[in-house]
C-alpha cells in the first residue's frame, strides 16, 4: 500500500454502511482520510449510506405502495447515500481538511434508465479533478447516477461498490480500496464459518465468480469495472487501526505458484427452483418457457433440460427468491395452457453452493470431492452446474450451513491454526 512509500497517489476510499453507521465511525473515517492526506495523497471518498438505512427507506416505500414504482424508488433510497456524504464532509472539515460532498447527479455519473438496477455509462471527472488539485477531499455518494433525461437511478444493492471501482477507473487512480466490516476476502463468508482464512490476494476471475455466486463483500459490477478497466482494487477493514494489506484483486496467476486449488466457498440462499414437468420435447421449447419470464425482466440462474423420453422431458430452473410467486404466476398461467406440459412444480426453500477455485483447470477429481463430501452428509443435490472454474449445486435451504462447513473442511480452507 501506500503508507511507508514517499510517492504521491490517487486513491479512492470506499466505505460501506457498518463503516459509516455512526457519528463515531463517520469521525474515524475523516480521521482515517485525514492520514492518507497528511501524507501528500489525493483521496476521493465514496459512502453508502448509514447502515440499515437503504432497507429502512425500501420498507417506508412499501408501506405506501406495496409494490413500489421503481422510478420513485429511487428518488427516495438515494437519499440514504446524500446523508453520508454531506456528514463526512462536516466530519473532514472537522479535522481541518477541505472538503466537497457530490452526490450522483451532481458529479455526473450517468446511468442507463434501468431504475433500481442502473448501469453506469459514463462518468464527467472534471470538476472531481480540479477538486483533487485544489487540495479537496472529494465525498461521493455510492449506490446512485442519474440518466439521460435527468432521473435519478440506482445501482443495485450494494452499487457502492461499482461508483467507487467506476470513479477510480475514471480517474485512473492508483488504487480503489473497499472498507468494510471484515478484513479482506475470506475462503467463504467468515460469519458462517468461523475457521474462514483470509485470502492475501484472489485472481480476478475467482473474485468474478465469488461475487456472481453470491459473496457479498464486493458487488459483481464493480468486479467487472476493475477487470475492464484494470483497477488496482483491495478489500479492507475500517475497523482496524493498522488495516494490513487487506485482500487484493489480482490479474496475474502466475505469482501464484502455491495456488490452492480451491480457493473459496460461496454460497446464496435466494435461489428458488421451479420445474415444468412433462414438457413436449421440440424445439423451441425452451424459449417458450424462458421467454414470456425474461419479458417480465426476471432473472434466470441455472438451467436445466432432461433428456427426452416418449416425446416429453423436464425443465427445470432457479430465480431470485423474491421473483418466485411471480414467475410461478407466469408459468401456472400463461406458458403450461399454451405448450401443454403437465405440470409445474416449484420449491422456495432451496440455496445454492459453490466451489470456485482457477486451479480446477488443471485438476480433476474436484467435483467428485465435492459431491461425495455432500453424499456423506446425506444431503441431496437437486441440481449441478459447472464451469472451468467453478462447480455449484442447488440444495435443500436447511442443509445450506452444514455444506458450506464441511466442503471448507473437506478443501482444507481453515486457518493454518485452526
Ligand atoms: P459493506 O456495507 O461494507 O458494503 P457488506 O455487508 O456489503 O459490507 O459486505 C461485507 C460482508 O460480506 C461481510 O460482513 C461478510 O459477512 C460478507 N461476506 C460474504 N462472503 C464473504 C467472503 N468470502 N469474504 C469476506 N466477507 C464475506
Ligand atoms: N446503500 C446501498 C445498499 O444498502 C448501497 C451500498 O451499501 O453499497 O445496498
Ligand atoms: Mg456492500
Amino acid at each position: 500500500m501506500f503508507e511507508d512509500t514517499q510517492i504521491v497517489a490517487l486513491i479512492v476510499q470506499k466505505y460501506g454502511g457498518t463503516s459509516v453507521g455512526t457519528p463515531e465511525r463517520i469521525k474515524h473515517v475523516a480521521q482515517r482520510v485525514a492520514k492518507f492526506k497528511a501524507q501528500g495523497h489525493q483521496v476521493v471518498v465514496v459512502v453508502s449510506a448509514m447502515s440499515g438505512e437503504t432497507n429502512r427507506l425500501i420498507a417506508l416505500a412499501k408501506e405506501i405502495q406495496p409494490n413500489p414504482d421503481p422510478r420513485e424508488l429511487d428518488v427516495v433510497i438515494s437519499t440514504g447515500e446524500q446523508v453520508t456524504i454531506g456528514l463526512l464532509s462536516m466530519a473532514l472539515k472537522q479535522e481541518g481538511l477541505q472538503a466537497r460532498s457530490y452526490t450522483g447527479a451532481q458529479a455526473q455519473i450517468v446511468t442507463d434508465s434501468a431504475f433500481n438496477k442502473a448501469r453506469i455509462v459514463s462518468i464527467d471527472e472534471e470538476n472531481i479533478r480540479t477538486d483533487l488539485e485544489n487540495d479537496k477531499v472529494v465525498v461521493l455518494a455510492g449506490f446512485q447516477g442519474v440518466d439521460e433525461k435527468g432521473n435519478l437511478t440506482t445501482l443495485g444493492r450494494g452499487g457502492s461498490d461499482t461508483t467507487g471501482v467506476a470513479i477510480a477507473a475514471a480517474l485512473r487512480a492508483d488504487e480503489c480500496q473497499i472498507y468494510t466490516d471484515v478484513d479482506g476476502v475470506y475462503t467463504t463468508d467468515p460469519r458462517m464459518v468461523p475457521e474462514a482464512r483470509r485470502l492475501k490476494s484472489i485472481t480476478f476471475e475467482e473474485m468474478l465468480e465469488m461475487a456472481s455466486l453470491g459473496s457479498k463483500v464486493l458487488q459483481i459490477r464493480s468486479v467487472e469495472f476493475a477487470g475492464k478497466y484494470k483497477v488496482r482494487l483491495r478489500v479492507l477493514s475500517s475497523f482496524l487501526d493498522d488495516p494490513g494489506e487487506g485482500t487484493l484483486i489480482t490479474f496475474e496467476e502466475d505469482n501464484k505458484m502455491e495456488q490452492a486449488i480451491i480457493s473459496g466457498i460461496a454460497f446464496n440462499r435466494d435461489e428458488a427452483k421451479i420445474t415444468v414437468r412433462g414438457v413436449p420435447d421440440k424445439p423451441g421449447i425452451a424459449y417458450q418457457i424462458l421467454g414470456p419470464v425474461s419479458d417480465a425482466n426476471i432473472d434466470v440462474d441455472m438451467i436445466i433440460q432432461n433428456v427426452g423420453v416418449d416425446g416429453s422431458t423436464d425443465f427445470s430452473f432457479t430465480v431470485h427468491r423474491n421473483e418466485f410467486t411471480k414467475a410461478m404466476e407466469i408459468l401456472k398461467n400463461q406458458v403450461q395452457p399454451h405448450i401443454g406440459a403437465r405440470e409445474v412444480i416449484g420449491d422456495d426453500k432451496t440455496a445454492k453452493v459453490s466451489v470456485v477455485g482457477v486451479g480446477m483447470r488443471s485438476h480433476v477429481g474436484i467435483a467428485s470431492k465435492m459431491f461425495r463430501t455432500l453424499a456423506e452428509e446425506g444431503i441431496n443435490l437437486q441440481m449441478i452446474s459447472t464451469s472451468e472454474i467453478k462447480i455449484s449445486v442447488v440444495i435443500d435451504e436447511k442443509y445450506l450451513e452444514l455444506a458450506v462447513r464441511v466442503l471448507h473442511k473437506a478443501f482444507g480452507l481453515e486457518q493454518e491454526d485452526a
